[in-house]
């Protein structure tokens, strides 16, 4: 009998309550939509940064390049997440589709929004997981529109 085909799902939209308010955001279509599949949760800022936490944006630095923020903090999370995010791939390297949580600093694809220093939003763009997944050549998809 050959395995099951694999996806990796924003934990959150599996029921997890990782989200930065300690609440989860189930949406059980996705789940359902994939109920043939193995079924790999995912949540790079619970694991580094806990549950509840921080509200954390995605900031376009004044070189163009995009960084992980704490809001009040201000602290920036960019290179922890990413270590997270690669240390998860590595684990999972096999799986070449993921359904992640849309406008998410991490998880959003093309729905997240980038603010500019002065926390004025300039753009809707990647979070910094999606980001990696899609450079890394996975299919992401958001659960928008699903
Ligand atoms: S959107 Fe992503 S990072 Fe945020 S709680 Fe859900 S799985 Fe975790």
């Amino acid at each position: 009998m050959s395995s099951p085909k694999k996806v990796i799902i924003s934990a959150c939209l599996l029921g997890e309550a990782c989200r930065y308010d300690g609440k989860s955001k189930p949406a059980y279509h996705v789940s359902e939509a994939y109920k043939e599949y193995e079924i790999i949760p995912f949540c790079p800022e619970a694991p580094i940064l806990g549950t509840p936490r921080e509200r954390i944006s995605v900031i376009e630095m004044a070189n163009k390049a995009l960084h992980v923020r704490g809001d009040e903090s201000g602290r920036d999370l960019s290179k922890h997440l990413k270590f997270e995010v690669l240390s998860f791939l590595k684990e999972h390297h096999d799986v070449t589709l993921a359904v992640l949580k849309s406008k998410s600093p991490s998880c959003g694809f093309g729905t997240t929004p980038i603010f500019n220093i002065q926390r004025e939003q300039i753009a809707l763009g990647n979070g910094i997981a999606a980001q990696i997944f899609h450079d890394r050549g996975l299919h992401v998809k958001s659960e928008l529109g699903m």
